[in-house]
């Protein structure tokens, strides 16, 4: 597993250790941490290992999990070309090692391959609208060239792929000042701080509490070898970012005031899956609401930020 240590990838490394596997979890901890998955390394079957993907790696498996990238606007944005050359060098470099091991290569897509979309909700067929050279074009174009080198060592290797498009994902051991807005919002409430809605908060997103997502992700691991994706892995409620902050503010309690602040540029107005694909192919849907997600990511922040 690439990007093993980030958020999404410490869930999977724990799933996938109950399930029997052995891991290798490899991260150069660029967004993520070595205490996400400290609690693993006792644990035979798991081998951490500090690398960086747009490097060559020669090491024997039978399964690849391309999570490897940051995933945050303000981690995606430090270091923008890095981004680009995590996500294309780096599935070269997985490619390249699946093709040589005959190992099924699972990609981290996401939701943001659709950009701003203009179709709602977005289904897989929609082709997207991405800005290609503005800020976020970093992070939205390295993961549609990613998905093209997917599909061509696929076409070309005949390679065995699996491509989940991942919409907003929010859980316990999300970092607390990465930016992304659950986190903000809670954190911000912990603390009594201002909440920040960005905009008039009439935007939308769709948030799919991290459980459900590792369950659809190791699904579609598991998947039949022709079902090659892409596939939305995401929950279908949307919710404006208004409406987020004032439910936050109401679990959470305090005094918290909620603030606007300037839009970021090419925000998205609107997001959410069609997962029609994911119930047909798969048998998953989304179990976990908005309001029990959200209890059990504000007890563990309660808990890490001493609140
Ligand atoms: P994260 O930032 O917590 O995890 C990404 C991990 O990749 C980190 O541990 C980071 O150190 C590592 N990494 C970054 N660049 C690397 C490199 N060059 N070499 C090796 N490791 C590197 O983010 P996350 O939320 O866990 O996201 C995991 C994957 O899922 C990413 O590919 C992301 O694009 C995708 N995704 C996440 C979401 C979401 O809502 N969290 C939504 C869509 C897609
Ligand atoms: N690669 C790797 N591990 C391997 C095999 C390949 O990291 O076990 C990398 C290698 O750096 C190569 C890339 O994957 O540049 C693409 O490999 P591929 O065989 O597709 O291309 P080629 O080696 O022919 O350029
Ligand atoms: N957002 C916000 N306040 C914050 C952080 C984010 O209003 O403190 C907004 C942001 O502008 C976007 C939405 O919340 O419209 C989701 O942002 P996030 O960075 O979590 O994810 P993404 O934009 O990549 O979906």
């Amino acid at each position: 597993m690439t990007g093993g240590a980030g958020f999404l990838g410490s869930h999977l490394c724990e799933r996938l250790l109950k399930d029997g596997c052995d891991i290798l979890c490899a991260d150069n901890f660029y967004s993520g941490t070595k205490e996400n998955v400290t609690h693993l390394l006792g644990n035979p079957q798991f081998e951490l290992l500090r690398h960086d993907v747009t490097f060559p790696l020669y090491v024997e498996v039978d399964q690849i999990y391309n999570l490897a990238c940051p995933a945050s606007p303000i981690h995606y944005q430090r270091d923008p070309v890095q981004t680009t050359k995590t996500s294309v060098h780096g599935a070269i470099n997985m490619l390249g090692l699946a093709k040589r091991l005959k190992a099924r290569i699972l990609q981290a897509s996401t939701s943001e391959v659709y950009g701003d979309p203009v179709l709602h909700p977005q289904h897989e067929g929609y082709w997207g609208h991405v800005n290609p050279i503005g800020i976020r074009s970093c992070y939205d174009e390295g993961k549609r060239c990613a998905e093209t080198l997917f599909f061509d060592y696929h076409r070309q290797h005949k390679l065995e792929i699996k491509v989940a498009r991942i919409f907003n994902t929010y859980g316990p051991r999300m970092h607390p000042n990465d930016g992304r807005v659950v986190s903000n919002f809670i954190v911000q409430a912990l603390r009594g701080e201002d909440i920040t809605i960005y905009g008039d908060g009439a935007q939308t997103r769709s948030f799919c509490y991290i459980d459900d997502l590792i369950e659809g992700i190791v699904r579609l691991m598991e998947s039949p070898k022709e079902f090659t994706g892409p596939v939305n892995i995401g929950n279908p409620q949307e919710f404006t970012i208004k409406k987020l902050a004032e439910t936050v503010l109401e679990m959470v309690g305090g005094t918290s005031a909620l603030v606007l602040k300037p839009l970021p540029e090419d925000d998205p107005r609107q997001r959410q899956p069609d997962i029609t694909v994911a119930g047909e192919k798969l048998g998953w849907e989304p179990r976990v609401d908005l309001q029990s997600g959200l209890e059990k990511t504000i007890a563990y922040f309660r808990k890490s930020l001493g609140r």
